[in-house]
């Protein structure tokens, strides 16, 4: 982090403060209440804070269209003009197809191909944004080989902005599952699909996904040279993943990628926790939503045998119809057990939404706020976003990109939007990057307990590098409390320079 140059940052932007905060927290919220509503000044102050993490991103969903452009040329694909997108060679000039070398010659194609791959210059005031950001992700591909090239430019951007740990969502295994799925059948029985689909059959889809992890991690840290000589900030990012399952297939397949999910996470701790993804109005995820719920609450016991964060409720009442959003957050946690909820943006449509916020308040059920998404696909910004009814209702909340690619955001700018939309002062800055740690699927114990720290650490200072016997004792045995501690002497770094 650089030191120098926000002190300048400060000096020039608080012309006119009052007297000196006694208490580095107090000091940097004088300092964040003194550039209020200047926005460059609050963007070098969101890009520099720590954030804690990243607890909700898709892949492929985050990586931005110029690199797959790149990887294109690279690879020897093709670039078509109808509809923008990447496909295979060998090129077809009939349909316009350019050869990837060719993409970055034709300055048209090249930024269609952006527009096409993203939210940008989208017209909203003649198009549906849900429709086209959904399209997106038929259009870009990337060889498999790739991957490590995505997850490099994940945990270099994260690093980059101060951030150090992030669950990324992976199609992990959904191929080789589906297939299982599809030789099942479906029955409503679900102790009955159980032996259709035994764990002992997804051994081999088990076997493949970890052995994807091994080589997208090997070339990530070729690629940021890790362990060498100027390595990349990129390595010092903690990757987990999330084992990503599809929404949109039949149930019988869902119900088999749910058993891998399990398998995958329990054979290797780098998977910390499934997800059910893809657009959640669609007709069969709509259909089968319940059933959805019920497997993951069979197969994952109730969210005891592994993590669950669910999408749900991303959806208003005229995307649907109202009954279809009456119900999605309450049924993922509790009837499917999940821990954390992907943007629950329709919760104030939701039958009961009070009794849903209290349970998710008493439960410690959080919920992951993707700003520029819920505005992109539902159109929800500002006061039309649910921010306030979770807030008050005492729910976790946590900041997240969703696809920092399509939407062309990264996680400072979503922590700019909020602090804009909403208000934020720098102690409800500081919670949400701290809840993105106390949230995560890491394993151990947490280092906050209801607002204050665990007992074996009270007595020392939070995020000191050498802390007393008995906390490092404790820290030892929790790799939760350790990204936490980590996290402490970054804020207290940041809160320093003010
Ligand atoms: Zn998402």
């Amino acid at each position: 982090m650089k030191t120098a140059a926000l002190p300048l940052i400060a000096l020039l932007a608080t012309g006119c403060a009052g007297p000196i905060a006694a208490s580095p927290e107090a000091r940097t919220t004088q300092y964040l209440a003194s550039i209020r509503g200047r926005t460059a000044f609050e963007t070098v102050f969101v890009r520099e804070m720590p954030k804690g993490g990243e607890l909700h991103t898709h892949l492929s969903g985050a990586v931005y269209a110029e690199s797959y452009l790149r990887w294109a040329a690279e690879d020897g694909l093709c670039a078509r003009r109808s509809p923008p997108s990447i496909v295979d060679p060998p090129c077809d000039p009939a349909r316009g197809d350019v050869s990837g070398a060719a993409i970055a010659l034709d300055v048209p194609l090249y930024r269609a191909l952006v527009d096409g791959f993203s939210m940008r210059n989208f017209p909203y005031a003649t198009g549906s944004g849900h429709d086209h950001f959904f399209d997106t992700f038929e259009r870009f591909d990337a060889r498999r080989e790739r991957y490590g090239d995505m997850l490099a430019e994940v945990v270099s951007r994260l690093a980059r902005q101060n951030t150090r740990y992030v669950e990324v969502m992976q199609s992990l295994g959904v191929g080789g599952a589906n297939r299982l799925g599809r030789e099942a059948g479906w029955s409503d029985d679900l102790a009955v699909m159980s032996t259709r689909v035994p764990e002992s059959a997804v051994a081999a889809v088990v076997a493949d996904a970890r052995q994807r992890m091994d080589a997208q991690e090997a070339r990530m840290r070729a690629l940021l040279r890790c362990g060498q000589a100027g390595e990349d900030p990129g390595c010092g990012v903690t990757l987990r993943y999330l084992v990503q399952m599809i929404r949109t297939v039949p149930r019988e397949e869902v119900f088999a990628q749910a058993v891998a999910a399990v398998a995958i996470i329990e054979a290797d701790p780098r998977a910390v926790g499934l997800n059910l993804v893809a657009p959640e109005d669609d007709p069969v995820a709509v259909r089968d939503y319940r059933d959805h719920m019920r497997v993951i609450d069979h197969v994952t016991r109730h969210g005891t045998r592994v993590n669950v964060a669910l999408h749900a409720g991303e959806l208003t009442p005229s995307l649907v119809t109202p009954e279809v959003a009456s119900d999605h957050v309450r049924l993922a946690v509790e009837l499917a057990g999940a821990r954390r909820i992907g943007h629950g943006t329709d919760i104030a449509w939701e039958h009961d939404a009070r009794g849903t916020l209290a349970m998710m308040a008493s439960r410690g059920v959080a919920v992951e706020h993707c700003l520029r998404s819920a505005d992109a696909i539902l159109g929800l910004r500002g006061a039309e976003h649910p921010w306030g009814l979770y807030r008050e209702a005492g729910v976790a909340q946590v900041l997240c990109t969703d696809d920092e690619g399509v939407s062309r955001t990264d996680l400072s700018r979503e922590y700019l939007l909020a602090l804009q939309s909403f208000g934020l002062g720098w102690t409800e800055l500081k919670t949400l990057a701290r809840n993105a740690l106390s949230h995560s699927f890491l394993p151990g114990a947490t280092l906050w307990e209801r607002g204050s720290i665990n007992a074996a650490c009270r007595s020392e200072v939070p995020g000191a590098e050498r802390p007393g016997e008995g906390c490092a004792r404790w820290l030892a045995g929790s790799e939760r409390a350790r990204e936490q501690w980590r996290l402490e002497a970054s804020l207290r770094r940041f809160e320093a320079m003010w």
